[in-house]
């Protein structure tokens, strides 16, 4: 589809997706609605091109954005909910074009007889995985009309410090996402160091490279594990205090800042704190919680006590006040002035009391001490 769409942009008239999907129906064995889906997909994709390219003309840039040609290795195969079926012994028929077999997969036990609306089936690295979107019947709720602001302040050792405005707080541990990332850069490194030994193209190359997709792609299970838990912590935590509001410190433009060093760039570059941010959205929607993004210039550095600004940013995880002297918590700190601006408009009107410390996964076994976690008040840790 791609191809035989940029071959007709040579021509005075493009090809429309909906020619695009007739003239592909009956090529493969495919089930009408995954060609259509596919078309549908491209025009999309088109259309996404066609804005960007808008975008960069109206801000006189040179036009980069590029409309789809490049040829793909996998494309992943979309189901709609007329070609699924569930069969009497419990597993799944994904339907094939007339006269093909379906293919029929088994889902885990409490998956079955789910209200499947759209099935996708995606290569990742190594293996095949179906991506089911399933009607859940959880209704989007609207956002509470009363209740409490809270702000969130992300970083990378915690990956998220959460303030409500009456002092209630929660730190979220991240250092196993951390060792996560740092094991994935580890590997990483490894086997381009062991790539760049061999000939281009020979087997024993395709077969690192393959090794290299695998580590990669379960390092990203990993991370995205680790936030799926990190952000269902904040948004219960939340819920808990009654809280409709939940402040993000948009810290979106990060990256174009100034350049911090081959280490900080690297951290900086892995921080996932948009899909975080995205996890949050929809997990605080099913409750009742609205998140937005609060701008965060300077939340470091005041203090929620005094509003004394400092010059730099605090080293190390403790701010100290020169002005007041008071000792907090570097993120709670942050956290407080978020939600202190988010709620009044300026820093230093949300002050931490009570302070709660999660980790997200519990330690692996092979590192598991056999301490139990603290899963409701932890001690804080300073
Ligand atoms: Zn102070």
């Amino acid at each position: 589809m791609v191809q035989a769409h940029a071959a007709s942009r040579g021509n005075e008239k493009w090809l429309k997706c909906e020619d695009i999907e007739k003239q592909f129906k009956k090529k493969y064995a495919l089930h009408s609605t995954c060609v259509q889906g596919l078309a549908q997909k491209l025009k999309a994709n088109i259309a996404t091109a066609r804005q960007l390219r808008l975008l960069q003309k109206q801000a006189n840039q040179p036009i980069t954005a590029k409309y789809p040609y490049r040829e793909k290795k996998y494309q992943t195969v979309i189901w709609k909910e007329s070609a699924l079926r569930w069969r009497a012994d419990g597993r799944l028929s994904l339907s094939n074009q007339r006269g093909t077999p379906p293919l029929i997969l088994a889902l885990p036990n409490r998956y079955r007889g789910a209200d499947i609306c759209r099935a996708e089936l995606t290569w990742r690295a190594d293996h095949y995985e179906l991506c089911v979107t399933i009607d859940s019947g959880i209704e989007i709720q609207e956002t509470q009309s009363s209740g409490l602001v809270a702000g969130v302040d992300l970083g990378e050792i915690h990956i998220a410090a959460v303030a409500t405005e009456k002092g209630d707080t929660l730190l979220v541990n991240g250092r196993a996402l951390r060792s996560s990332k740092q094991l994935r850069n580890k590997r990483h490194a490894d086997y381009t160091c062991l790539l760049s030994k061999c000939k281009k193209g020979s087997k024993r190359y395709r077969k690192l490279l393959k090794s290299k997709a695998r580590a990669s792609a379960k390092c990203y299970r990993q991370q995205r594990d680790i936030l799926h838990k990190a952000s269902r912590h904040v948004v219960n935590f939340c819920a808990a205090n009654t809280v409709n509001v939940l402040a993000v410190g948009d810290v979106g433009d990060i990256q174009n800042s100034v350049d911090l060093g081959k280490k900080t760039n690297q951290k900086i570059s892995q921080w996932a704190h948009g899909r975080f941010r995205r996890y949050l959205a929809y997990k605080g929607a099913s409750l009742g919680i609205r998140v937005e993004d609060i701008p965060e210039d300077y939340s470091s550095r005041t203090c929620s006590q005094c509003k004394n600004v400092k010059n730099n940013a605090p080293k190390g995880r403790v701010y100290t006040c020169s002005g007041c002297g008071a000792i907090i918590h570097r993120d709670l700190n942050g956290a407080c002035n978020i939600c202190s601006r988010a709620k009044y408009g300026l820093y230093g009107c949300v002050q931490a009391h009570t302070q709660m410390y999660l980790r997200p996964i519990r330690r692996s076994r092979a590192f598991d001490t056999g301490r139990k976690l603290p899963t409701q008040v932890g001690t804080p840790r300073l």
